[in-house]
C-alpha cells in the first residue's frame, strides 16, 4: 500500500490558505495563495505526513489515492 497520488478536492469546499498543510509537510505541500501539491515527489516516502496533512485539513480538500483508489480525510 502506497500513497500515489496527492491532490486538492474541491468539489465541495475551498482550500482556506491556512497553510497548515504545508507546516505539517513541506516537502509535499505550498502555500503560495491557495495549497498546491508539488510535482515529482515520492508521496509513498511521506504518507504519514500526507495523513496528518488531510486529516488536519481544516475544510478537508486534501485528497490522496493509495494504489489507486482514492481516499478523502474526513
Ligand atoms: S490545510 Fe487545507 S485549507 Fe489549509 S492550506 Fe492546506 S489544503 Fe488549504
Amino acid at each position: 500500500m502506497a500513497i500515489t497520488k496527492v491532490w486538492l478536492d474541491e468539489s465541495e469546499n475551498e482550500c482556506s490558505m491556512c497553510g497548515a498543510c504545508e507546516a505539517v509537510c513541506d516537502a509535499v505541500f505550498e502555500v503560495p495563495e491557495k495549497a498546491v501539491v508539488k510535482e515529482g515527489v515520492d508521496f509513498a516516502a511521506y504518507e504519514a505526513e500526507i495523513k496528518e496533512a488531510a486529516d488536519g485539513c481544516p475544510v478537508a480538500v486534501i485528497a490522496y489515492a493509495v494504489d489507486g483508489a482514492s481516499a478523502r480525510a474526513n
